[in-house]
């Protein structure tokens, strides 16, 4: 199990106090906090071997270049993926969605197309859809979901057709919490010959993830939600997509050849990285992960689960507080309102006792509007937290109840 005083060491901003009262953060959902071997990675690649990659014959770019091309291979060892060709960084999930909608979209999809979400994403992956609908004149069909925010998975079948391009969905609701049982889904759908794109955003940091297991043909990550800088990210996709599929951008890095009258693209996977990457991010994702993974993953998994469960118990006894996303399987999200209360005003007030939750609608407003609400408030939990924490916030609430 996890000796949760050292691990809470190993991350410097938690020892803050904010309003003169200990900092307890529980927006782990937008971003996550970074432990000191990650900001000393940093500082360290700044301070000896910064150099752009991949184009100098000298030592430092030499240092670089290998130090990214590691964490390209910690990546893939992390995801269990077949080979470096299919792991592309990206500037986050954001843009490896972008990337997949643009790419894969201008090779397959055509005019009457169909392209399946769900009805708990992100606006990362909705709007990206919407966009290559709009220029393809494809259609975009949705998964409904039940009261618990659990996916009406029998629905799937029927939305299927021979039209079906591609389904693009989350692996956890960064809104509602929900697991979604993607191993099924992308089984269904492979039967159809469809091939799936998983946004595990919200998931690679809390469980582990095996592509090659879950057979997923794509799936996004952002560094910054994994321990990591922000402006990273990661693109896994098979090779057999990535090799058919044309380049996002154009420019430096992604080119084998240039001439006037034609270029030639770099292999996989530098096809896919075009101009200068945010290699130093890429190195602290590689931290990230040796850090990561000497925690263990599993462990991470079941100390949160024990965290979320405790504090499910508390919240739900508070009779004005309604929780959004009961799914039977859920994961490190809790999204609350209280009666009564704005979520902003709530918000603000747990704020003032040095608790850091997230008000609004979670870059999900689909899934507020299906709630028929303006936004929620969401505490979000990594394994750095405690069961004080929590219990800070059941109190910080009873306060605020008072208050009202
Ligand atoms: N998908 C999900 C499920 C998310 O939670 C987020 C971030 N909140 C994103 C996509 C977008 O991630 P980023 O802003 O890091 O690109």
């Amino acid at each position: 199990m996890l000796d949760i005083n050292k691990i809470r060491a190993d991350f410097p901003i938690l020892k803050q106090t904010v309003y003169n009262k200990p900092l307890i953060y529980l927006d782990n959902g937008a971003t996550t906090q970074k432990p000191q071997v990650v900001i000393d990675k940093i500082i360290d690649c700044y301070t000896k071997i910064n150099s752009n990659i991949h184009r100098g014959v000298h030592f430092l770019s030499e240092q670089a270049t290998l130090e990214y091309e590691n964490s390209r291979l910690l990546v893939k060892d992390f995801l269990n993926a077949a080979s470096t060709a299919e792991i592309i960084f990206t500037r986050g999930t954001t843009e490896a969605i972008n990337l997949v909608a643009s790419s894969f979209s201008e090779r397959y999809i055509k005019a009457d197309d169909q392209i399946i979400v769900s009805a708990m994403e992100h606006h990362s992956n909705i709007v990206p859809w919407q966009i290559v609908c709009e220029r393809k004149n494809a259609v975009l069909k949705v998964i409904p979901m039940n009261s618990s925010g659990e996916l009406m998975t029998e629905k799937i079948a029927e939305l299927i057709n021979d039209k079906t391009k591609i389904i693009a969905l989350t692996h956890i609701s960064n809104a509602l919490g929900t697991v979604n049982p993607i191993k099924n889904i992308i089984e269904l759908a492979h039967a159809h010959n469809i091939p799936v794109l998983i946004d595990a955003a919200q998931s690679v940091q809390h469980l582990s993830i095996d592509v090659q297991d879950l057979d997923c043909d794509f799936l996004a990550f952002s560094g910054h939600k994994i321990y990591a800088e922000t402006g990273i990210g990661i693109l896994y996709g098979k090779e057999k997509w990535l090799n058919e599929m044309p380049p996002y951008q154009g420019g430096g890095d992604m080119i084998k050849t240039v001439s006037f009258e034609k270029s030639t693209w770099a292999d996989l996977p530098l096809k896919f990285e075009a101009g200068t990457s945010n290699y130093i991010g890429a190195i602290s994702l590689g931290e990230a992960i040796k850090y990561i993974k000497n925690v263990g993953i599993n462990n991470i998994y079941e100390y949160e689960a024990e965290l979320l469960s405790y504090a499910t118990t508390l919240l739900q006894s508070i009779p004005e507080l309604k929780i959004y996303g009961t799914a039977e399987h859920k994961a490190s999200v809790i999204s609350f309102n209280l009666k009564n209360i704005h979520q902003y005003d709530a918000g603000t007030l747990l704020d003032k006792l040095g608790i850091a939750v997230r008000t609004g609608t979670h870059c999900a407003e689909p899934v507020m509007q299906f709630f028929g609400i303006t936004g929620t408030i969401r505490a979000s939990l990594a394994f750095y937290n405690t069961k004080q924490e929590i219990d800070a916030l059941y109190e910080g609430i009873l306060r605020i109840k008072k208050k009202f």
